[in-house]
């Protein structure tokens, strides 16, 4: 029996990051290799000319909650907490919300829609799992990420949102997820929203040792008591052997630190292969992104709220979101800026323990068309105009995807 040979594509006329050109030859939505300028088409292939691009790797959206967006729907003024910020109030405030919104599957498809247009083609997304929604934004998310898997990867956390301990039921609940199809389980301020932080992490990690998941905690606690927190969730991971399979997502309280206490639990993370994932929020204190890659922490970032219950901004836009991270963390020379850069595509793909990421061989065959001349400019001047192929196929342009 003779096969036909496989389709194979010369991506010519690009710019590679580190200011390297090159071009890549893709087969079988892999990158075969990346040959000199200039190299002759294979018999039978195909040539596709990017008009000089900057070729970066798909973006990787660490952290997004694909069931709470009201994108696309209609606008939700954002309520204020009555007294600073509450996470329990801002949960109240969603639940109103909820109610009133547009079918989930619809919000999370605008939400996809919108992430790969501007790049992305891996994502991290927590859903809410607990005793007030029960399995039901879980099934519908499950449904919505198997109608797109042939335009993005995404992994789901089982996210308690409303607590474990709080919220009856919530620890079957999880487990149950787990067993639908959730790669990671989630958790919520352990201390301050459960009031608990042994009881709330040794239901988090009893699942991820039982069914082998990952872990991903939303830790918003400051000061002190987060970084308690902290090590408490590091010395887990250790005892565990879950280097590598842990992230806090937030990690607020690594802002608060003092240079002292912030090397302690820098090296700490560290050596507990504990990634921290930050959106770089707005007026307030968040964590200090150079100096916990220098102690060798993994650092992640993802659009987390988009037009929902918790906040009003973000765009699904992970290259705006290293401009974000480069803005507020003081980033200024091109080493920097290719840190920000750094953070949004291949640290991303570390914490979530990407195994086929990146430009190089074997890698699939991801990757976003920038017109840029190279990463610092790329972060900086946040260009549009983007072509994102997925295993060598284009998938979308111009923000749009493709039918
Ligand atoms: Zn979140």
């Amino acid at each position: 029996m003779t096969h036909a040979p496989a389709t194979t594509t010369l991506f010519t006329n690009l710019r590679l990051p580190g200011r390297r050109r090159g071009s890549l030859l893709v087969g079988e939505g892999r990158i075969l290799a990346i040959v000199p300028e200039g190299e002759a088409l294979p018999e039978g292939g195909e040539r596709v000319d990017l008009g000089d691009a900057l070729v970066v790797p798909g973006f990787v959206e660490g952290h997004i909650h694909l069931d709470t967006s009201f994108y696309g729907d209609a606008w939700k003024p954002h309520i204020p907490c009555t007294n600073g910020f509450d996470v329990r109030e801002r949960v109240a405030f969603q639940a109103q919300n909820m109610a009133n919104a547009a079918p989930m599957a619809e919000r999370a498809k605008n939400q996809i829609a919108l992430c790969v247009g501007h790049g992305t083609t891996r994502m991290r997304s927590h859903v809410m799992v607990d005793g007030s929604v029960g399995l039901t934004s879980i099934e519908t998310i499950l449904a919505v990420r198997d109608a797109h898997k042939d335009l993005i990867d995404i992994e789901l956390v089982a996210f308690p949102q409303s607590g474990i301990l709080s919220s009856p039921g919530t620890p079957e609940l999880l487990e149950t997820a787990v067993g639908l199809g959730c790669e990671v389980i989630g958790g919520l301020d352990p201390a301050s929203f459960d009031r608990d932080t042994h009881a709330h992490l040794d239901i988090v990690f009893g699942i991820a040792e039982r069914r082998g998941v990952k872990v991903d905690i939303h830790l918003h606690d400051g000061g002190l008591l987060g970084a308690y927190e902290i090590e408490e969730i590091a010395a887990r991971a250790r005892a565990l052997s879950m280097e590598g399979r842990v992230a806090i997502s937030h990690a607020y309280g690594l802002g608060d630190l003092d240079r002292d206490a912030l090397g302690r639990i820098a090296d700490t993370l560290a050596r507990s292969g504990v990634a921290i994932m930050t959106n770089a929020p707005g007026a307030r204190a968040f964590p200090p992104v150079a100096a916990l890659r220098a102690a060798g922490v993994t650092v992640f970032s993802g659009s987390d709220n988009i037009r929902d219950s918790w906040w009003p901004y973000g765009d699904g836009d992970m290259l705006r979101r290293a401009n974000l991270i480069g803005y507020r963390s003081g980033f200024y020379e091109d080493h920097e800026l290719e840190m920000a850069f750094d953070i949004v595509t291949h640290a991303g793909a570390k914490a979530l323990g990407l195994a086929d990421y990146g430009l190089a061989e074997g890698m699939r065959a991801d990757f976003v068309t920038l017109g840029a001349e190279h990463l610092p400019q790329a972060v900086v001047g946040v260009p549009g105009g983007r072509a994102v192929y997925r295993a060598g196929r284009c998938i979308a342009r111009d923000g749009v995807v493709l039918g």
